[in-house]
């Protein structure tokens, strides 16, 4: 699978950092499974790991984060 993004690198099965912004809220998830661009490191997430960082993201926006780093669990 070629990159969408640079259109050059390819897409490896491998593990990255997703930076989510919600209002005043930033949570950092380390460790997320995803195919990562080799050459931009643009990363894309499938569906089931996308709904678990949103919920980890909103579980934090809830609980009155301002800044948080956690590692990916899978639900
Ligand atoms: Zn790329």
């Amino acid at each position: 699978m070629i990159c969408a993004l640079c259109k050059t690198g390819s897409m490896k099965s491998g593990k990255t950092t997703v930076t989510m912004m919600r209002g005043e809220a930033t949570i950092i998830i380390k460790d997320v499974p995803a195919l990562v661009c080799g050459d931009c490191g643009e990363y894309w997430l499938d569906m089931d790991t996308s709904s678990t960082v949103f919920r980890i993201a909103e579980e934090a926006v809830k609980n009155g984060t301002e800044i948080e780093i956690r590692r990916f669990i899978a639900a």
